[in-house]
Formats: structure tokens, C-alpha cells, sequence
């Protein structure tokens, strides 16, 4: 007898942890030190400061990366 359960899909949070983070740039501002671009992850939100020197150079991470508020969201299933 062969039992047809389908395995549940495993549902992997989305934590800074589990992906790299994909950075959309929100607002950007010129500064004396360069560009400063705030930019959020599309996957989980998870927000950062990083700092453009110049226009050919890739931007670095100025702040820490700051994770969603997801308290509300927390469900058990
Ligand atoms: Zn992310």
C-alpha cells in the first residue's frame, strides 16, 4: 500500500539569512560625501543606508541592514 501524501513545501521565512537580499534604491541624495541611497530589499523588506562615493563606483553598506517589523504577521499554521 503506498501512502500518496504530499510532502508540504517547506516554507522558508524570509530572513536576511535565507537569500540574498535584492536592493531597490528608494530615494537617493547627494551629499558632500557622495550619494547616500536608501534602499529595500523586494524579497523582505529589510531596509539599508548604503553610501555611493562616486557614480562608477558601487555603493557600501553605511548602516546595518534593518529588518522588518513582522510581529503581527507571526502566525502559527
Ligand atoms: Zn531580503
Amino acid at each position: 500500500m503506498t501512502a500518496l501524501h504530499t510532502l508540504p513545501i517547506p516554507r522558508i521565512p524570509a530572513t536576511a539569512t535565507t537569500h540574498e537580499h535584492a536592493w531597490l534604491i528608494e530615494s537617493r541624495h547627494p551629499t558632500s560625501e557622495g550619494t547616500v541611497l536608501y534602499v529595500r530589499c523586494a524579497e523582505c523588506a529589510t531596509r539599508r543606508v548604503d553610501l555611493q562615493p562616486h557614480p562608477h563606483t558601487p555603493p557600501g553598506a553605511l548602516s546595518a541592514e534593518l529588518a522588518p517589523l513582522t510581529q503581527s504577521a507571526r502566525r502559527a499554521s
